[in-house]
């Protein structure tokens, strides 16, 4: 097992772009760290750094109370699982799985015991005579588990390890590989530009755009207190609604309405955060919502709408009943969250 500690750790390419801006963190022994953010963030560049597979450009990168940063990957004690699984197809799953190990000089019925241990955990013994080719991709996805957890690493990382599966067979591994990393206790470094995948996946969160770290924090932290407003609209869909507003005497509108209260010491315009399941029909309700358009999802509903020529959606319940026309809503527990107008970030 193994802390990995960061600091300030960068990555200039050699045409002069710095796709990663220096970052530090450290993440503790057994934790999962889910690294998301859109596609070109550098979220897999960080990866790569970790891995050895780049090299990094300033500061210092530990692994345990190593620093790592010239040692080969190699060397690092580590297990990558990719995205293209990166399996052998003319060798078998046994052998794939065991590969790893065939290097390392470990005899042969230790291999085995291995191999078949792993396979056990991953449902895969039946399949272990077939080649890669003769599997689903669910299936091969486990295969590479199984090579990654062969080795016994001090550190698993993933590289959106489940992009090229269905969103059926998404859902399911993502619990199969959290399940895992569980039992295992194996500290976890995992990228996904998927939020529901970091959401569901994470003891703990690095949201990342344009290079720079914009958050880290558990889910729970990551969703309701967004750092800034890329990361409201990032996490979350449909994203938190965020309408031009602003502060006077602590009273937080949108237009004329008045949609809460802050004690923050902040006066003039802001960006109103409001999550769209925070936004419900209520008789008493201090928001008019003029609604454009209902879409039935089966266990909910989004309703489109506007309040002060802003567009706005709301998420209700199946059997909530709504008019027509404009419509009183409420915000519930006044779950609004305030940002800075010019630079977004969480006031
Ligand atoms: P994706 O989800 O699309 O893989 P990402 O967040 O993982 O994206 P990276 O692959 O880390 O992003 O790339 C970050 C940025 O660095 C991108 O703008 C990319 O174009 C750039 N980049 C990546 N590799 C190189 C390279 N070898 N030379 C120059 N720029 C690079």
């Amino acid at each position: 097992m193994a802390q990995v500690t960061l600091d300030n750790v960068r990555k200039v390419y050699p045409n002069g772009f710095e796709a990663v801006k220096p970052a530090s963190y450290n993440i503790a022994d057994g934790e999962f760290v889910v690294l998301v953010g859109p596609s070109g963030c550098g979220k897999s560049t960080m990866l790569r750094m970790i891995a050895g597979l780049e090299d990094i450009s300033d500061g210092a990168l530990k692994i345990g109370d190593r620093q790592v940063n010239k040692v080969d990957p190699a060397d690092r004690d580590i297990a990558m699982v990719f995205q293209n699984y990166a399996l052998y197809p003319h060798m078998t799953v046994r052998k794939n799985i065991g590969y790893g190990l065939k290097n390392r000089k470990i005899d042969k019925s230790t291999i085995e015991a291995k191999v078949q241990e792993a396979a056990t955990m991953l449902n895969l013994t039946e399949y272990l005579d077939r080649k890669p080719s003769q599997l689903s991709g669910g299936q091969r996805q486990r295969v590479a588990m199984g090579r990654a957890i062969v080795r016994d690493p001090s550190l698993f990382l993933f590289d959106e390890p489940l992009s090229n599966l269905d969103a059926k067979l998404r859902n399911q591994m993502r619990i199969e590989i959290k399940a895992l990393q569980r039992r295992l206790g194996v500290t976890s470094i995992y990228v996904t530009h998927d939020q529901i995948e970091a959401m569901t996946m994470a003891d703990r969160i690095i949201v990342m755009n344009g290079g720079i770290i914009e958050q880290i924090g558990t889910p729970a932290e990551v969703y309701h207190s967004p750092a800034s407003t890329f990361v409201a609209s990032f996490m979350g869909a449909p994203p938190m609604n965020l309408l031009e507003g602003r502060v006077d005497g602590g009273m937080i509108r949108v237009g004329d309405t008045v949609v809460g209260n802050t004690t923050l010491a902040v006066t003039g315009p802001v960006t109103v955060g409001i999550r769209p399941e925070d936004l419900e029909p209520s008789v008493g309700g201090q928001l008019r919502i003029d609604v454009s358009i209902i879409e039935e999802l089966g266990a909910h509903r989004l309703v489109h709408g506007h309040i002060a020529g802003q567009a706005l959606t709301m998420q209700i319940g199946k059997d909530t009943a709504i008019g027509d026309g404009p419509i009183p809503v409420a915000i519930k527990n006044n779950a609004v969250s305030l940002f800075d107008h010019q630079t977004g970030n969480r006031l």
